[in-house]
């Protein structure tokens, strides 16, 4: 079901192109276009090489966990494993806060499955690509522009826009909601959406009602909001 409405996203590019008006995709990056499972392995295979070495058991722990392992934090899927040592947690939190939101870290990151390809597509059948992601100018950027090109992804394109977060502290709520106002300056047609935090999803929605609104299944906040049932469900971005 979400596969063929995924399908549907290309011609309904095709034709608003072929109307003269210009068709925009809009996709989140993490947990959306790419999968952070790898940047939060790294992370702990770092950390158990660091801090964490003298803890017993936990460097053969994480050598046997793998990206399907990792949900929304890196504690959680050591807390899964047994491992309730406060202080060990509070440390691996200060440690991994350090090192996630990172130009070498994000270049861990692999693309969902798919992915780059349905990117390619939506750009050949004409579509401007709005990467809008919480990812933060002054830390960010490099690694993420190294990473889109590294996969695949259309960019330095002249119909690719990254947009980051202007700064760390910014709230990525706050931040996505301010930058409606950059993708409605584009005076084109939003087709579709793809986020994986129901929130941001759901404003999408309501801002752009005419769009389909695309939800990936990955991992979310854990405060997030309820998703609207009008969003596409997607595992991830095959068979398109
Ligand atoms: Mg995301």
């Amino acid at each position: 079901m979400s596969a063929a409405e995924l399908g549907e996203v290309l011609p309904l590019v095709a034709k608003t192109a072929a109307a003269g008006r210009l068709p925009v995709v809009v996709f989140d990056l993490d947990s959306t276009l790419f999968c952070t499972g790898a940047r939060n392995l790294a992370i702990l295979g770092d950390f158990v090489r660091g801090p964490g070495a003298e803890h017993p058991g936990l460097a053969e722990l994480v050598a046997s966990l793998n990206n399907a392992d990792m949900g929304w934090n890196v504690n959680d899927a050591l807390r899964r494993r047994g491992v309730d040592d406060a202080a060990l947690h509070a440390e691996l939190k200060h440690f991994w806060n350090a090192r996630f939101f990172t130009d070498a870290m994000v270049l861990h990151d692999e693309p969902l499955p798919g992915a780059a390809e349905f990117a390619r597509a939506c750009r050949a059948h004409g579509a401007m690509l709005y990467y809008l992601t919480g990812r933060h100018v002054g830390g960010m950027e490099q690694g993420t522009a190294a990473s889109l090109l590294r996969h695949g992804f259309p960019f330095l394109d002249g119909k690719s826009i990254l947009h980051l977060k202007p700064s760390f502290t910014l709230a990525d709520r706050l931040f996505k909601e301010e930058a409606l106002a950059a993708i409605r300056a584009l005076r084109g047609e939003v087709v579709a959406t793809f986020e994986n935090e129901p929130g941001n999803a759901n404003l999408f929605l309501r801002s752009f009602p005419a769009a389909r609104h695309f939800l990936l299944e990955t991992v979310h906040s854990p405060e997030a909001e309820a998703p609207d049932a009008r969003l596409v469900r997607l595992g991830d971005f095959r068979h398109s």
